[in-house]
């Protein structure tokens, strides 16, 4: 039997799809073990499971449906009871619920709120206790460009976009002390389900917006949230770093 007990543990909730995906296996190849989190996808989490034991590094499956906060604690919980250790925590399942604010309902507001953000707090401070006694961990929290410039039709994703952004300082300076670094990824338009479904047009005038000429793939957001992960990393803290072909430099 190979020994694990020196490989690091990461998890990414949402890793069934998308980013988180491409966070996972970027994370294994890198020589993490991985815990893929998944909200209903569970067979595609499966899959991204297998591929990442592919590359010689073991992989757990998590289900927890992250509408409701208090499910993010047990995650992080059940991660290290089942993997063993939490070296590294990447708070990436998101869901966005548009519309004018005018029109806004309530249950929109809340749905979008407790999943990108309340319960990205719940995992931090489950981790956050795990990782002082480590004296060592990283955090790394999946905002977006608009959480710094804003959107029209997104009040409440942009809200809880930049209350990720300010989670992270105050997380950064709070736990700077016991060797824990919390970071935030700010991606632009990246190729995902979140933006296919977006009309033409829109993609359009997006595109158009953006120095490189092209939408980002979610390859390139696992690169850095892979770096932020490293020991190399060690002295950034309490960063927004953006990864949007120049759409939005700050
Ligand atoms: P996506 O393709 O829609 O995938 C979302 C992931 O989050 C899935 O793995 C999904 O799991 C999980 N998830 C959603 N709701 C959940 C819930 N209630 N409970 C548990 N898991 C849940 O999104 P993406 O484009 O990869 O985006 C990933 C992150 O990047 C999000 O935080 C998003 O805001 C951010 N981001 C994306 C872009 C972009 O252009 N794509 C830009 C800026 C920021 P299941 O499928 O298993 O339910």
């Amino acid at each position: 039997m190979t020994d694990t007990s020196q490989r690091k543990v990461a998890l990414v909730t949402g890793s069934s799809r998308g980013l988180g995906r491409a966070m996972a296996l970027s994370l294994a190849q890198a020589g993490f073990d991985v815990a893929v989190h998944y909200g209903r996808n569970a067979d595609e989490a499966a899959k991204v499971a297998d591929e990442i034991r592919s590359h010689g590094v073991d992989a757990g499956v998590f289900g927890a449906d992250l509408t409701t906060p208090a499910n993010a604690g047990t995650l992080v919980e059940d991660v290290i009871k089942g993997m063993g250790r939490l070296d590294v925590l990447v708070n990436n399942a998101g869901i966005t619920r548009d519309g004018l604010a005018i029109r806004m309902k309530d249950e929109d507001w809340d749905a979008v709120l407790q999943t990108n953000l309340s319960s990205a707090f719940v995992a931090c401070r489950a981790a956050i206790k795990h990782m002082m006694r480590a004296r060592s961990g990283r955090i790394i929290n999946i905002a977006s460009v608009v959480g710094l410039s804003g959107n029209p039709g997104q009040a409440n994703y942009v809200a809880s976009k930049a209350g990720l952004i300010g989670l992270t300082k105050a997380l950064a300076k709070e736990y700077g002390g016991r060797g824990i670094t919390v970071n935030a990824v700010a991606p632009g338009f990246i190729q995902s389900d979140m933006t296919a479904d977006l009309p033409e047009d829109v993609q359009a005038a997006y595109r158009k917006d953006i120095p490189l000429g092209r939408f980002g793939q979610p390859e390139e957001v696992a690169a850095l949230v892979t770096f932020l992960a490293s020991d190399a990393a060690g002295y950034i803290t309490g960063q927004t770093i953006g990864v949007d072909g120049g759409s939005h430099p700050h």
